[in-house]
């Protein structure tokens, strides 16, 4: 009789120390004169059937972060496995097998998908590419995917703009769906959408996550959006994590200031409840040049002398919550 495995399931996506930092050249002879640290050492892992929400201000890195996982960009340094393989260095041959298994769906699906094809070959075009189906399976396979994100197969024959945002965000969520993926990167899939429309794309989402255990990292600015999908959070500042919880503990015991400004701009349905808001000041600072110590200080209410000298790690404070601030 074998004994039944102890071990933990491998997570999907395992990210360690991901840095992407971009040089910033000038001159006549292009000489490097500094980095734009766009993502500077973020880790964290996404089990199967997970949704980790990346949340943070335009500029904090979290698109970066996504392209980077996908190797979409390069990443400067760090590691990532999926499915326990590391794919930090694989030829582009080499990373093929987990291109299938990693899909992005964009915030913008109008300038995502082409406007001289039909939405059909847009969905089945991956499917051609990795020599999965053609002619009539391919078709057929098209057009389930089309009526399980909710468009009718009649629609296959029309161009993106004969579709609305809501169907075009549709769209796109087919394309990633076509090779079966493990992981799908949404970064801000819902953000172009009128709010009735946000809310049947991540009902769709879910209803997909739980259908095929999918795995989603889900980007967007707005915490409001990524609480009704995100099983944990983690919010960026500047290229780094400052705070990273089940979404549970970052609504209701949110530590760091930055994660409580967040919130405090996020509405409370119920109007018996108030929520204390802080107006962040000003702009994220430029990555090219972030303020030293912990980078949040030049914003921050509480900042003491030592927080312009020293960068708070990111510290565990109960189990799994990890927060990076002095204070806490
Ligand atoms: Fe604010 Fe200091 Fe905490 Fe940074 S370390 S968030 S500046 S209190």
């Amino acid at each position: 009789m074998t004994t039944p495995s102890t071990a933990a399931p491998v997570p999907v996506l395992e990210v360690h120390d991901l840095k992407k930092h971009f040089p910033v050249r000038k001159g006549l002879l292009r000489r490097t004169v500094g980095h734009v640290r766009a993502v500077d050492g973020i880790s964290f892992a996404i089990g199967e059937g997970e949704t980790v929400g990346l949340v943070g201000e335009s500029g904090c890195g979290k698109t970066t972060a996504g392209r980077a996982v996908l190797r979409l960009i390069e990443p400067s340094s760090g590691s990532i496995k999926v499915m326990g393989q590391e794919i930090v260095g694989l030829s582009k041959a080499e990373m093929r097998p987990y291109r299938r298994q990693m899909q992005i769906v964009f915030q913008d699906p109008f300038s995502s998908l082409n406007p001289r094809m039909v939405a059909g070959d847009i969905v089945g075009e991956p499917l051609s590419v990795h020599g999965v189906a053609r002619g009539r399976e391919r078709r057929d396979m098209v057009a389930a995917l089309f009526e399980r994100v909710g468009l009718r197969a009649a629609q296959m024959e029309n161009f993106p703009h004969q579709f609305s945002g809501g169907q075009r965000q549709r769209i796109g969520i087919a394309r990633a769906l076509a090779l079966g993926p493990k992981l799908i990167v949404g970064d801000e899939p819902v953000s172009a959408l009128d709010v009735s429309i946000q809310a049947q794309v991540i009902n769709l989402l879910k209803d997909l996550q739980r259908e095929r255990k999918l795995s989603y990292l889900f980007i967007s600015h707005n915490l409001a959006v990524v609480e009704h999908i995100s099983h944990r959070i983690a919010v960026m500042y500047l290229g780094r994590i400052v705070e990273y919880a089940d979404t549970r503990t970052i609504f209701t015991r949110p530590q760091h200031p930055y994660t409580e400004a967040l919130l405090s701009a996020v509405p409370v349905p119920d109007p018996a409840i108030k929520r204390r808001r802080r107006v962040l000041q000003g702009d994220v600072p430029s990555p090219v040049k972030p303020p030293s110590g912990c980078h949040f200080h030049t914003r921050c209410p509480y900042a003491e002398a030592r927080c312009k000298v020293e960068a708070p790690p990111l510290r565990e404070i109960s189990p799994g919550h990890r927060v990076a601030c002095h204070l806490r």
